[in-house]
């Protein structure tokens, strides 16, 4: 790598920790409002963070992650997801700073969308439509933007495709539960696969376009289903929990799919 592009890989990096402060004030306040309501604050005494901590990492820095108010230290997630965001962006540029900015600025969006989709899915379980449409949105925008002419046939394509086959796989999903429930003679509570999961499969559809997302879908299901089995394997063996079903949430193993084939499936 040339010594010329350090600087702005730093840069980059450094629009990325903000960039991921933002994302957590995002996964603070969708959840419980579905938007926006307040500047950064304490989640245990309500009091608004002062300045300094609203990049967390800076806080953390300066050794004082608590609250001013009463003590509450600023959770793990923030600097791990300012730090995480910081490292995606430095990647980002790396790869496409100098090859095509077309790239840089769209992955750059995609790739922030993700990271606030998995950080809210892993904490709640939930794919917040709040997130997913305006994100579905910017896809559909950033697909004239795309370097490759006529794009946006392909994302429409990869669109129609995600979505379909997730919901496929949903209602095999919905069809297994009521089979077994029957079986069973008492109603089994889980949820195979959530809706949440196949609007997000639209939106890695319209992000990659057709045929990538099929890669996507397949590093998802190969993943979810090594991560599933070991998953189980323990509990069962190890924890002597046995059940015969186990939901795995798929939401995290799309997000790595659609991460892996955007930065190396070209
Ligand atoms: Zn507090």
């Amino acid at each position: 790598m040339n010594g010329v592009y350090l600087p702005m890989i730093v840069l980059y990096a450094l629009l990325g920790l903000g960039v991921g402060a933002w994302l957590n004030v995002c996964a603070d306040q969708l959840p419980r409002w579905r938007r926006l309501r307040r500047a950064p604050f304490c989640p245990y005494c309500d009091q608004p963070r002062p300045w300094w901590a609203w990049i967390s990492t800076l806080a953390y820095l300066r050794f004082r992650p608590g609250c001013p108010y009463c003590g509450a230290s600023i959770s793990w997630r923030h600097p791990l997801t300012e730090l995480g965001t910081a490292g995606l962006f430095a990647f980002l540029w790396a790869r496409y700073g100098t090859e095509d900015w077309r790239f840089l600025v769209l992955y750059t969006v995609y790739a922030s969308i993700l990271v606030l989709v998995l950080i809210i899915d892993l904490e709640h379980r939930l794919i917040l439509n709040v997130v997913i449409y305006p994100a579905w949105l910017l896809a559909l925008a950033g697909s004239f933007l795309h370097p490759k002419p006529y794009f946006y046939r392909l994302a429409l394509v990869g669109g129609a495709v995600g979505f379909g086959l997730l919901f496929l796989i949903y209602l095999g999903g919905e069809l297994f539960i009521r089979i077994v429930s029957r079986m069973r003679g008492k109603p089994l509570h889980a949820v195979a696969f959530g809706f949440g999961d196949v609007r997000l499969g639209g939106f890695i559809g319209l992000i990659l376009g057709f045929p990538a997302v099929l890669t996507a879908l397949l590093i998802t299901v190969l993943t979810g289903g090594l991560f599933g089995s070991v998953y189980w394997l323990v509990r069962a063996v190890i924890l002597r929990r046995y059940s015969l079903f186990t939901a795995i949430p798929y939401g995290p193993f799309l997000v790595l799919g659609a991460m892996v084939v955007m930065f190396w499936g070209r």
